[in-house]
């Protein structure tokens, strides 16, 4: 079990991580909230699993959960299932000193973050992770959003949890695709930030494909160290929060000219961590060796490392065009040696083009 704090001034708080922890959430969350009403959003699938050891543990600790459970899946990301939940949130009777409780994925956190955030101008918040994406990135940095149907996440606000709770044990039930995505977003933490972390995940990957709790704990902490020291520096994204855009940038590009259709969100992500390593190999910044051990980690996952079937000039013209370019100019993070990234806004559009081919 390990506790690693986010040091964020009052909004600070602990992302607790282990295998069982479930049970011993209510316990846990009364030494920073004073029991209350709980709201504990989830969706279809998580809920009949998870939810009652969970709502057991909070009623034992004085709390008073009300359960609420959306359909699952990306489409649910709206105003309209957050508006759902405002409705449950007054059916349960929540006022300003209530909370609401995530309990499920990243749609799931987002979702309940982003009505946690606005409903009576903004309740206590926090996050009980489930999938392997969601315990190492999204439940962590106070990111909260629904989407638009004109773009993901566009209607959003930063809404800091008061304590995030990583059950290593409930990773077990998640979607094997969903291990997939997760291990991609670890191994960006390990490219930008922690060499060691890298080579832990090249060396027991397969320990960590087969579920072992001791190394699916380690990765979950130090990915956590990793997000929690970045958002700490940057809460806000003015910038060094930008390097964990990495491989995100060329992915989004990917996964929008495919129409969400031909690409995970993991698998988008992929190409753009080793298309973005070309580029650094391309400058003149990434020796090619790290690169190769990029890809062969990403292969060793079963995912592309090229985007296939795409024309470059036109992954390039989407990059313009994505949110992540400032003053008309493209901004990459790119690596430099595996364990270090650099943001760079001065790539010549030909090594972009080689890279993409
Ligand atoms: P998800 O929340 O859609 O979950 C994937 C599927 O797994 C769902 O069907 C869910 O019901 C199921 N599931 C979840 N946990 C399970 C479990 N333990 N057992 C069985 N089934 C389980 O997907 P995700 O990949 O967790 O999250 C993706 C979302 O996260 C996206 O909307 C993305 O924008 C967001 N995100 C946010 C941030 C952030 O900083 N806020 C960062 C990264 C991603």
């Amino acid at each position: 079990m390990k506790k690693i704090p986010v040091h964020l001034g009052d909004r600070s708080y602990d992302v607790h991580v282990g295998a069982g922890l479930l049970s011993d959430v209510g316990r846990s969350l009364a030494a920073v909230l004073t029991p209350c009403r709980v709201a504990v959003v989830s969706d279809e699938h998580v809920a009949p699993l998870y939810a009652k050891v969970l709502e057991d543990a909070l009623r034992a600790a004085g709390y008073a959960p009300h359960r609420l459970v959306i359909p699952a899946g990306e489409e649910q990301k709206t105003l309209n299932t957050a508006e759902r939940l405002y409705d449950g949130f007054l059916d349960a009777q929540l006022d300003r000193k209530s909370a609401a409780l995530a309990l499920g994925g990243g749609v799931v956190g987002d979702l309940t973050g982003f009505a946690a955030a606005t409903f009576m101008r903004g309740i206590a918040f926090v996050q009980v992770p489930t999938t392997l994406l969601a315990q190492v990135d999204a439940s962590v940095g106070g990111k909260v959003a629904v989407n638009h149907p004109r773009g993901k996440n566009m209607i959003g606000a930063f809404h800091q949890p008061r304590a995030v709770f990583a059950d290593i044990a409930t990773l077990r039930t998640m979607p094997r695709e969903e291990l997939v995505s997760g291990l991609v977003e670890v191994i960006k933490h390990g490219v930008i930030r922690d060499a060691a972390l890298f080579e832990f995940v090249e060396s027991r990957l397969g320990d960590v494909l087969r579920m072992d709790e001791a190394a699916l704990e380690h990765i979950v902490a130090r990915s956590v160290e990793i997000k929690a020291s970045v958002v700490q520096a940057d809460e806000r994204e003015d910038g060094l929060r930008a390097i964990l855009n990495y491989g995100h940038t060329i992915g989004h590009a990917i996964e929008s000219l495919t129409n969400f259709t031909c690409y995970s969100h993991g698998g988008a992500v992929a190409v753009g961590m080793c298309c973005a390593a070309k580029i650094a190999v391309g400058m003149g910044m990434l020796a090619p060796m790290d690169a190769e051990r990029l890809e062969q980690l990403v292969g060793l996952l079963g995912l592309a490392t090229r985007p296939a079937g795409l024309d470059p000039k036109d992954i390039h013209q989407k990059l313009y065009a994505d949110k992540k370019t400032e003053r008309g100019k493209l901004r990459l993070v790119l690596p430099t040696a595996i364990g270090r990234v650099v943001i760079r806004d001065d790539v010549p559009q030909k090594v972009i083009l080689e890279a993409l081919s």
